[in-house]
């Protein structure tokens, strides 16, 4: 359903992604792993159109988004989830979940109800400003904000970064009723543990270059080390 082909992203005359082609399925979780400053989080930001491209370096379902700015590439179902989670910290939880709302689709699952089903704990704290909450809550506020558009794609980057194993657990366990709503994830994830527990397809970016692909089943240590680091 997504493809990136021959993908290349600047930062003015710097030159982050050399050519990246990845796929994903409908219903595939694929995680993209790498050192720091790889390339990964530009890779998500090309996808979702806040870096633009040639048009057909980024296609969905066969169709050339590469070039389309972020509101649009949103329509058409692809919704981001930011390092960071940028929420608005003086809106409460449920108004940052409704901006979420603002460009959404018309078929899927995702409510404020079901959201809140979701993660409970945003429920109680549903009046409470962004600020008031814990790094774990705000990063279900926007994993929640990204839902409520019913995306087809949902891009997750870093969304464990910061937090408490026990959270990051928590966040982990909402993965697989994203899935059942019918969202294929890409997850762009330091902890390399974690990427092969979820994926179903790993990508390795070094230097803005794919350099290893595969199933977490068939991806040996030493062949992700040599992925990250380059041959020795
Ligand atoms: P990290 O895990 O540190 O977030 P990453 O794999 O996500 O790393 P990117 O953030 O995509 O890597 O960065 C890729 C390269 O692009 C790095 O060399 C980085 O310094 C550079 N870069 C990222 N954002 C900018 C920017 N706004 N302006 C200039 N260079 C940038």
């Amino acid at each position: 359903m997504l493809e990136t082909r021959g993908l290349t992203a600047n930062y003015g005359d710097f030159r982050a992604l050399f050519g990246v082609d990845i796929t994903v399925q409908p219903g595939e979780t694929v995680a993209i792993i790498g050192a720091n400053g790889a390339g990964k989080t530009t890779l998500l930001r090309a996808i979702a159109g806040v870096l633009r491209s040639a048009p057909a370096q980024v296609l969905h379902h066969g169709a050339p988004i590469g070039a389309l700015p972020a509101d649009q590439v949103m329509q058409r179902g692809i919704s981001m989830v930011p390092e960071g989670r940028r929420l608005f910290p003086s809106l409460s939880v449920e108004e940052n979940l409704l901006i979420g709302g603002q460009t959404r689709r018309a078929k899927g699952p995702w409510s404020l109800a079901t959201v809140y089903d979701l993660f409970p704990i945003l429920r109680e704290r549903r009046h409470s400003p962004g600020t008031a909450l814990s790094g774990g809550q705000q990063q279900m506020v926007a994993i929640g904000r990204a839902l409520m558009a019913n995306p087809e794609l949902m891009l997750c980057d870093e969304i464990s970064l910061g937090l408490a194993p026990v959270v990051i657990r928590d966040i982990y366990a909402a993965l697989p009723q994203i899935k059942a709503g019918g969202a294929s994830l890409v997850i762009v994830e330091q902890d390399i543990a974690q990427a092969l527990r979820v994926a179903d397809r790993v990508y390795c970016l070094m230097e803005g270059r794919v350099t290893l692909t595969g199933r977490p089943a068939d991806i040996t240590r030493d062949a992700i080390h040599a992925a990250y680091f380059g041959a020795p």
